[in-house]
């Protein structure tokens, strides 16, 4: 293929003196001191409607980084009309094209844009700078490199077979009408890799990010406009998501949505585009990524310093704000008592407080709606009989939304924290009686309707084989001696199933081909 081989991009370390470091720390300041003004961008247009909601740290809540202009139906109805216009010019660019943005784009975050988007991602959604490198740039640097490749490869498939007198084709169109990009604030790749990747494909976008993530999606903008995307193809408004949703839904031209966010909004999303079907030019594309009740089963032969690690790094980093977090664990009772020894002593380790002190691992949870219902399930659980706070179980939000890193032992495998998603630093942990392995693994099976990721610890090829076989529908990313999280763009396509999503494996062709509505073409001469 005529497109440069991706490769994963390299972390930087960001440590004390490095040059990095030192950008990072600089731009950290000059985000703080000033008050940014960010407008809606649809089509030519940065809209400013006065409507001015403010942005703040979640760690530091009083301080304000700057506003946003809020818009109404009438956005969302230019947003859908500038994606509209933008189309035929859009699809009918070659491809090669098409490419050369997003790889510019690419480009762009990983040398100019690197400590911007960094900075913003840690003042804006509370990550630590590691997190923020690993998410923001290497992750969606990484999204748009092998996608630009899956799609070169989409557009290069061998034709279909062709006879004597017959010419046969594939066209690989994008979408008829417009592509509704629904995005998360826990990560910064997945809300740029949502409109991108719909993009690529020809597609044109109307992209919502999660309120909580505004300030990093502005910098991604300030991206997309320099690596040439043009007018219309990418436009970014903040409206709310009853008004957005009844205007798109309601709409003949929408094509599809492409969304990460919770299991309730998906499934409501569903039902509303199933009772609307008859309005639609086309069946819209429906693919999600949404909740996980993450599990991490170990066996009795399983090493307990490396299932502490995977628990300990699997549940709260990033504060546990991922979907892909472990946030149940069965571990055998032979192991038990190591396992929590190791466990104590790395939380013991984990400082907790503001992103801009480089020293601290746990920052806040992204709003006060996530801490409150947060620190209710902990408080509960202090009342619960049968359940035991081992670590962590307090909570402060006097000038953050600060949680600390939280491990509950149940004696009941149907507590609520083991079946309910929480999406944050609450880990429960169920200690099974070590010589009855295959009822544990029914228990991972049944346990929570979401089936995302997953983890089983041992040194037992045996165990690994049942396990893997028991647990084959329970995740969609399955780790055998590690942690559930942190897939890699290229390395471990991402998804799940069950109440966890479409599974169309986000950074893989699968999704890219979701993105386009082939049209077979028989000529005969
Ligand atoms: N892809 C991330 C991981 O493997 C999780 C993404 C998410 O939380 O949605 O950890």
């Amino acid at each position: 293929f005529n497109v440069p081989a991706p490769k994963n991009e390299p972390v930087k370390a960001h440590a004390p003196g490095s040059p990095e470091r030192i950008e990072l720390q600089k731009t950290l300041k000059e985000f703080r001191s000033q008050e940014v003004d960010v407008p809606m961008y649809i089509g030519s247009e940065e809209v400013r409607t006065g409507n001015k909601k403010p942005m703040s740290p979640p760690h530091d809540h009083q301080h304000i980084l700057g506003y946003f202009h809020e818009g109404d139906a009438s956005h969302v109805e230019q947003a859908i009309n500038a994606a509209l216009g933008a189309k035929e010019a859009w699809e009918s660019m070659q491809w090669e094209q098409r490419a050369a943005i997003f790889l510019k784009a690419a480009d762009l975050l990983a040398g100019p844009y690197r400590a911007k988007i960094n900075a913003a991602t840690m003042l804006g959604q509370s990550k630590n700078a590691m997190q923020a490198e690993i998410d923001a740039a290497c992750e969606f640097i990484d999204f748009l490199k092998f996608n630009v490749q899956y799609m070169t490869e989409i557009y290069a498939q061998q034709p279909p077979v062709s006879g004597d007198g017959v010419w046969n084709r594939l066209e690989q169109r994008p979408l008829e009408g417009f592509v509704f990009a629904l995005t998360p604030f826990n990560f910064t790749a997945i809300a740029g890799n949502l409109p991108t990747s719909a993009a690529m494909m020809g597609n044109t976008i109307v992209w919502k990010p999660a309120y909580t993530q505004i300030y990093s999606a502005k910098v991604l903008m300030d991206v997309f406009k320099e690596a040439g995307v043009p007018d219309g193809v990418i436009n970014l408004i903040y409206v709310d998501g009853p008004t957005a949703g009844e205007i798109i839904f309601n709409h003949p031209d929408f094509a599809g949505i492409h969304f990460t966010g919770s299991t309730g909004v998906f499934q409501h999303i569903w039902k509303t585009i199933g009772s609307n079907i008859y309005k639609y030019k086309s069946y819209p594309r429906i693919v999600g990524e949404t909740g996980g009740k993450d599990f991490v089963i170990a066996h009795k032969s399983a090493n307990p310093k490396a299932v502490a690690v995977g628990l300990s790094r699997g549940a709260f980093e990033f504060q546990g704000q991922k979907c892909s977090a472990a946030s149940r664990a069965y571990i055998p009772s032979n192991i038990w008592e190591d396992v929590k020894k190791y466990l104590l002593e790395d939380l013991a380790d984990m400082k907790m407080g503001p992103t801009e002190d480089f020293t601290n691992f746990i920052n806040a949870v992204i709003d006060e709606k996530s801490f409150d219902k947060i620190s209710n399930y902990i408080t509960e659980a202090k009342s619960a009989e049968g359940v035991e706070v081992i670590a962590g179980g307090s909570f402060d939000k006097s000038k953050g939304y600060f949680i600390e890193p939280t491990v509950l032992v149940t004696k009941d495998p149907m507590y609520t924290t083991m079946q309910e998603e929480i999406f944050g630093p609450v880990l429960t942990i169920y200690v099974y009686n070590a010589e009855h392995f295959e009822t544990a693994l029914e228990l991972v099976d049944q346990t929570s309707p979401y089936a995302l990721t997953g983890a089983i610890f041992s040194t037992d090829r045996y165990a690994i084989e049942l396990a893997t076989q028991k647990l084959r529908n329970a995740a969609g990313n399955f780790y055998i001696n590690d942690k559930p999280t942190g897939a890699v763009v290229g390395q471990q396509p991402f998804g799940g199933a069950r109440a966890s999503g479409t599974n169309d494996k986000a950074g893989s062709m699968i999704n890219l081909l979701r993105w386009v509505s082939p049209r077979t073409i028989k000529e005969t001469f």
